[in-house]
């Protein structure tokens, strides 16, 4: 294919800035679509021109001068109605002068201006002409494109692409008239050249049949690339782990609550994938504090009782720890002990811990990325847990996985705070089975929220310390610094020693990502025995931490956190039965963003509408970079426009790849090429 007519010789220049823009063979320049359009169509007396107005206008040069002292070259040219123009260019090219010489005809396209010497155009597109040349009769499509290929060049490849390239229509002719959208090669046509009479509006908005065929099929070949993903992982072996019941029953008989329905349901989705012998690939999605890490338990329950390895894997040490204390808790009694891995254990223990996974004698290992590590070897690991999915990368998570028994692929759980947005979950997502815990255990009340200006800190000390008295606890979140931690970390020092100074009769201790581990559990550990009232943190605390008791969170400068985290951090607290309050402290002035934010931290307290608003707020880009993934990201769908368009999409790849696989095979080599092994990670 790189053989075809016309196309740039490989290693060339030109090959090299196609390849800048993701332009690798013809078939790729007929889908580089226009950013936008000029009408060259038609041209515009001088008489007729308003300034603010893009025109073409065809005069004739009377004079041309480099003007000082700023060194422009100034033009004036007059139309065949004998009106005058001037053009003016700052910077140019010796030929642009002899371009313009008396006499000579040329077409100016550009935006028109009321200046000193009557109208003019600055910096216009030139063309040299011969009198009567035809106009031409589509309008000009403006390129996306990259310094050093010029629009003119970028045209003349991509015409010749339109006339070297097959553009049929892998859809059945059926599936587009139910879905009253054009052929391919006709919508094609009419994006790079459409005709002068095509609507403006609709074009500029992408909303015209042309380009609806366009996004609908980028949508569907997204669809199909998940699935066909979804598939070959399928094809993949795991170890089947039927249930066997006895150690779960036990479980259950001992946890001091019962699960919620939403919880069964969950468990109960996770063990049909679990006895099935290809892998699992399971997103788990609830809320802060629905309770995810008790069904976490309950799979990697299932692991064990079939005699094989589970692993958890968090992206914190705290929470890594918290883990482990948990589910010791819970799993001791069942006479089953777990290895604890992260970089700050003593190295005796780690090695210790190491060999016992080595030889299976264990079967539980719970950890932070010290768990990905090279040394660490889990020759039965049937199941893998990742905790707070979206704070690893693809990366990560696939290192895990390898750490299983070879030739076969562990069963993967993947859990998450952050709820993907509807449309996001059905795009980017589709690829993985997701199961939702979309109720919170009983007995939780509703977190208040309070927004209080800093110049009000004094207040809040004083209610603080009025709460600790009562017996109350409390997370003191001090402000986020992102350009330094060293400041952060000084930040945190500064308020904690104040807090101190203010509140003699309280404990209070300080939490932060570069204390020594052993001091970070044993300040947690008092945190959660209640012999610390406050605990000054930094954001370290934001993902997993839970301490039923404490009640109470005070956020500084509330206004640089995103929402995802101050709802995170939020659900700190209201864990337990006492009636909870989060003060979220602002210093003015505040940004539009940060009150958009604000309000709605302040309004909801569902995850999933927060999600919502931040999508709004933050337009989906973000959303998706967190899946950090080889995933062919939209060019040209929109989410949020083109969400009508989403599910038309998902039916017709199930209908095709049942029916017509050649249509699919057609469809990914044209949008992905060869690019498609990216997605099977
Ligand atoms: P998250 O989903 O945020 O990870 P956790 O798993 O940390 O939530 O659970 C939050 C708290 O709720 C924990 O203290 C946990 O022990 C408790 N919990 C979990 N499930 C239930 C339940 N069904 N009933 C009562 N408490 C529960
Ligand atoms: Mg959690």
């Amino acid at each position: 294919m790189s053989a075809a007519r016309g196309w740039p010789a490989r290693g060339s220049r030109q090959a090299e800035l196609l390849a800048k823009l993701d332009i690798h063979r013809p078939e790729d320049l007929v889908i580089h679509l226009p950013l936008r359009y000029e009408d060259e169509t038609r041209l515009t007396p001088v008489a007729q021109a308003l300034p603010g107005q893009t025109a073409q206008i065809e005069a004739v040069t009377l004079s041309c001068e480099i003007a000082q002292p700023r060194r422009q070259l100034l033009a004036r040219l007059r139309d065949a109605a004998g009106d005058e123009i001037v053009a003016r260019w700052i910077n140019f090219y010796p030929s642009l002068q002899r371009q313009l010489t008396p006499g000579r005809r040329v077409r100016l396209f550009g935006e028109v201006r009321g200046g000193f010497f009557g109208i003019e155009m600055v910096h216009p597109r030139l063309r040299p002409v011969e009198e009567g040349e035809p106009l031409p009769r589509a309008l000009t499509p403006v390129y996306p494109t990259t310094a050093g290929l010029t629009q003119t060049a970028l045209r003349g490849l991509v015409e010749e692409a339109l006339e070297n390239t097959a553009l049929d229509d892998p859809l059945p002719a059926e599936m587009r008239h139910r879905l009253a959208l054009p052929g391919f090669a006709e919508a094609i046509h009419s994006l790079h050249r459409p005709p002068p009479d095509a609507a403006p509006a609709a074009l500029a908005a992408r909303a015209s049949p042309a380009w609806r065929r366009i996004k609908f099929e980028e949508l569907l070949v997204q669809q199909l690339s998940l699935r066909r993903a979804y598939n070959a992982r399928r094809a993949h072996e795991a170890v089947s782990l039927p249930p066997l019941r006895a150690l779960t029953d036990a479980l259950h008989a001992h946890l001091p609550f019962s699960l919620t329905a939403a919880q069964r349901r969950a468990v109960e989705e996770i063990a049909a994938d679990l006895a099935a012998p290809h892998p699992m690939q399971r997103l788990l999605q609830g809320d802060v504090g629905s309770g995810k890490t008790v069904v976490a338990a309950c799979a990697m329950l299932r692991a064990a009782e079939n005699g094989w390895q589970a692993a958890l894997m968090a992206p914190t040490e705290i929470l890594a720890e918290q883990h482990y204390r948990k589910l010791t808790a819970w799993f001791a009694p069942l006479g089953l002990d777990i290895v604890w891995l992260s970089g700050g254990r003593r190295k005796r223990e780690r090695e210790a811990g190491l060999t016992r996974l080595r030889s299976g004698e264990c079967l539980l290992a719970v950890g932070t990325h010290a768990l990905i590590e090279d040394p660490v070897d889990l020759p039965r690991l049937a199941l893998a847990v990742v905790d707070e999915q979206h704070r690893f990368g693809v990366r990560q998570r696939l290192a895990l996985r390898e750490k299983g028994a070879t030739g076969m692929r562990p069963h993967m759980l993947m859990m998450s705070a952050t709820p993907i947005p509807r449309t996001l979950a059905m795009t980017h997502y589709a690829d993985l089975d997701v199961s939702v815990l979309d109720e919170l255990p009983p007995g939780r009340t509703p977190v208040r929220t309070r927004l209080v200006s800093a110049a009000r800190r004094g207040e809040i000390v004083a209610r603080l310390k009025a709460a600790c008295l009562e017996g109350r606890q409390a997370y003191w979140v001090c402000p986020l610094i992102e350009e330094s931690e060293t400041l952060q970390l000084q930040t945190a020092l500064e308020t904690w020693e104040a807090l101190k100074a203010a509140l003699p009769e309280l404990r209070i201790g300080l939490l932060h990502g570069r204390l020594k581990s052993g001091e970070k559990a044993a300040t947690m550990a008092a945190f959660a025995a209640g012999d610390l009232h406050v605990l000054v943190a930094t954001t370290v605390i934001e993902v997993g931490v839970d301490v039923p008791r404490a009640s109470l969170m005070v956020i500084e400068h509330a206004e640089r956190f995103g929402l995802a985290q101050l709802h995170q951090l939020r659900g700190r607290v209201g864990r337990g039965a006492a009636q909870s309050s989060c003060v979220l402290m602002y210093a003015q002035p505040l940004s539009a963003t940060a009150r958009a934010r604000l309000k709605v931290i302040y309004g909801q307290s569902d995850g999933f509408a927060i999600a919502r608003e931040d999508l709004r707020i933050r337009g989906p880009g973000e959303f998706v970079g967190a899946r950090q993934s080889g995933l062919p990201l939209l060019r040209y769908a929109d989410l949020e426009a083109d969400a009508d368009m989403i599910e038309p999409a998902r039916q017709a790849a199930e209908e095709l790849l049942a029916g017509a696989p050649e249509a699919v095979d057609g469809l990914l080599a044209r949008w992905l090429g060869g690019r498609e092994g990216l997605l099977r990670a």
